[in-house]
């Protein structure tokens, strides 16, 4: 069977670490039919739009994308991509799994947490303006209907995993309406699963927590910002941004993409670390029924990172993007 899937190859190190990840999948004897699709600032430079209407219209289709890092000016330039590809197509669920990978340096041993961010309102509504000169205001929208069906992802990955606990992380104590209301629907959520523990936390103790131990959480579900900013501290607690994979995923569609940026010091040098990547087409693998093949690239990847001798530079090796690649690739008959 042939899937058809939409490629957005990025910016940067996105189009060659897409091509390492293209491979693998192609050498696990998956078979894609890969749409290419414009997005980010070279599409912007190209057709004068950062995310063409036509790039939408292929996402709605095949209902499928892997998509490279896009870079997004800060402060001015046009609105991320990556927060307009969530609202278009309402990907209300940024799903962020943290774990511990035998051979990748990390502060901690043993860490698998998964952090769940409402994808869609919070902070990052877009709903920004200049109420006089010197003063602008950005406006934090929750609605009960956004926090209820990220609780109920939340719950229901718990469930499907076999996962203990959800953990609420909120600021209601200060955000009485706003956060007040996500945290009484997550509450109100928890009911529906008594099989599932229930708990919550205030976003800055969550951070030091986090910090301090780790393995008291097991899947964190919070609003945008909060969810921004601790499910990158999640990846730091298993080696980084070059190792994480995530997945936003709606109703109608879902795109799978690294977490890091474009790393423009690297890019166009062979130099890109793919695994982020190819840990976020495993997890679209999967979510194809493709699960055979994702845990056989997973194995061969795991195998590659715990051996220690292809590595690429952020993992304090000397191989190149390719070479890593062909590691993965050459083990994938070897593993079960
Ligand atoms: P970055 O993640 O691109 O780079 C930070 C550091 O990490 C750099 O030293 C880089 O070389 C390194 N790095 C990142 N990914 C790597 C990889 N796969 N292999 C090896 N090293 C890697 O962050 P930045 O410099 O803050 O951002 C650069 C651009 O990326 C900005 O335009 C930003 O808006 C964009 N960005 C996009 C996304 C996304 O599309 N999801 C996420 C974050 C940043």
């Amino acid at each position: 069977m042939t899937h058809q899937v939409c490629l957005l190859s990025g910016d940067g190190i996105g189009p060659e670490i897409t091509n390492a990840v293209r491979e693998i999948i192609a050498a696990a004897g998956v078979g894609i039919e890969w749409i290419p699709c414009a997005a980010g600032l070279s599409s912007y430079e190209k057709h004068g739009d950062p995310l063409p209407q036509e790039t939408l219209d292929n996402i709605r289709q095949t209902k499928l994308a892997l998509k490279g890092p896009l870079a997004t000016a800060s402060g001015t330039g046009f609105r991320s991509v990556n927060v307009s590809l969530r609202k278009e197509l309402q990907l209300y669920a940024n799903y962020r799994p943290a774990k511990t990978l035998k051979g990748v340096p990390a502060p901690f041993e043993d860490v698998d947490l998964i952090v769940v961010r409402e994808n869609t309102e919070g902070l990052y509504s877009g709903l920004e303006h200049t109420v006089v000169p010197g003063v602008v205001e950005s406006l934090r929208v929750v609605t009960e209907t956004g926090s209820r069906r990220i609780a109920k992802f939340a719950f229901e990955t718990a469930r499907s995993l076999g996962r203990k606990k959800v953990t609420c992380i909120h600021k209601a104590n200060i955000l009485k309406l706003s956060d007040g209301l996500f945290l009484k629907t997550c509450g109100e959520v928890a009911q529906d699963y008594p099989d599932v523990e229930y708990d919550e936390c205030i976003v800055d103790a969550a951070a030091m927590k986090m910090v301090m131990n780790p393995h008291q959480f097991d899947v964190l579900v919070m609003e945008n910002l909060f969810g921004d900013i601790l499910s990158d501290l999640a990846s730091g607690l298993v080696g980084g941004l070059g190792v994480t994979p995530s997945g936003n995923l709606g109703e109608d569609a879902a795109v799978f993409e690294a977490v890091h940026g474009t790393a423009p010091d690297i890019a166009g040098k062979n130099l890109a670390n793919p695994t982020a990547l190819l840990l976020s087409g495993t997890m679209m693998l999967k979510h194809m029924g493709e699960t055979e093949a994702a845990k056989k690239i997973e194995a061969s990847l795991f195998s590659v990172l715990e051996e220690g001798k292809t590595l690429t530079g952020d993992m304090k090796g000397t191989a190149s993007t390719t070479e890593f690649a062909d590691a993965i690739i050459a083990k994938l008959d070897s593993v079960s």
